[in-house]
């Protein structure tokens, strides 16, 4: 379907699945220069707290942490950000990550930190690289049961667990369990978790997939975007709903000064927020104008080129722009 994605001869996935596996990721070709790379890999807004091979984990503010990955090796245990917040009464980890190694690292990365592992957990979409790793948490509590220490407990939309437990792969049967034992988070408003001395909220969106929530903080202000913000990485529309994509992410911006995790890239700030939106609104502008002269997505694709006004941007895949296009297309009902 999305072929050349060289992600897609992962193990366990299939080209009839791929949507639910390597086609979320599609991290195969890594077009980026290496010093593109670089710079990602080493910007930081925040202090480093702990590092591995796949992610940083960088301290917002007291209590707030962001798991920043940087899948540029080939190490796939994380690939997409996600984060802690700490409360007195609980701590909510932000994603279950690409593997259960993810999750298990940022549990004890959590009880380094603060003694304790997280109390619970929401996973901002169903795509594997933000849920297929949730097992990990369990992991970790189960190392520690003799302590009467309980998994988190899991947060998702309907949609979420639905996707995630029929296109997800491999299917795993303790991940599986997990879903169905989860949380519903309600998508008619935003709900919140209380961690005791800090209140966290949760906000129904959609764009990127059919259901994405954002995880918000106002004292600090601090949001944790999942997918619906990339930070200086082209996104991908592999599941995206365009006309929604652009509105979720100018929703969530703030006008005070805001830490923002994205789903990738660095922790970003007001200006790389701008930066984005302009690269939605780029991709619909240069989508139109396919439209008007009749091209296939592919075709439109070929040679295209983000104008340099929006500064450089990281393309994991040769087809991103494609699937921009096409996502575009499908909504306008163009074949
Ligand atoms: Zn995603």
């Amino acid at each position: 379907m999305h072929a050349p994605d060289s992600a897609v001869a992962r193990p366990g996935c299939s080209r009839r699945v791929a949507i639910g596996c390597a086609a979320h990721l599609a991290l195969g070709a890594l077009l980026a220069p290496r010093a593109a790379w670089a710079r990602f890999a080493t910007r930081t807004q925040a202090r480093v707290v702990a590092t591995a091979p796949f992610a940083r984990l960088e301290q917002l503010a007291p209590g707030v942490f962001a798991v920043i990955s940087t899948p540029f090796t080939g190490e796939r245990t994380t690939l997409a950000n996600g984060g802690l917040v700490v409360g007195r009464a609980g701590i909510l980890a932000i994603e279950g990550f690409f593997q259960p190694a993810g999750a298990r690292w940022l549990a004890e990365q959590c009880r380094l930190l603060t003694g304790r592992i997280p109390s619970h957990v929401v996973c901002t979409h169903y795509h594997a690289d933000h849920l297929n790793g949730l097992t990990g948490y369990v992991d970790v509590a189960v190392d520690v049961a003799t302590k009467g220490i309980v998994p988190p407990v899991l947060h998702v939309t309907a949609t979420t667990r639905e996707l995630g437990a029929v296109r997800n792969t491999p299917v795993d049967a303790a991940r599986s369990a997990q879903l169905a034992d989860a949380m519903l988070v309600p998508v008619d408003a935003a709900s919140t978790i209380d961690l005791g001395d800090r209140v966290v909220r949760v906000v129904p969106r959609a764009g990127h997939t059919a259901s994405d929530v954002t995880i918000e903080l106002d004292e600090p202000s601090i949001v944790f975007g999942g997918d619906l913000l990339w930070n200086g990485v082209v996104p991908n529309y592999v599941d995206a709903t365009p006309s929604r994509l652009a509105p979720a992410a100018r929703a969530m911006r703030r006008t005070r000064e805001t830490h923002y995790v994205p789903g990738h890239g660095s922790v970003a700030g007001d200006a790389d927020v701008a930066r984005y939106i302009d690269l939605l609104d780029e991709l619909e502008r240069a989508a139109r104008i396919a439209r008007a002269r009749g091209q296939s997505a592919a075709d439109a694709a070929k040679g295209y080129a983000l104008p340099p006004t929006l500064g450089e941007w990281t393309v994991f895949n040769a087809t991103f722009f494609e699937r921009a296009f096409a996502a575009w297309f499908k909504e306008w009902g163009v074949a």
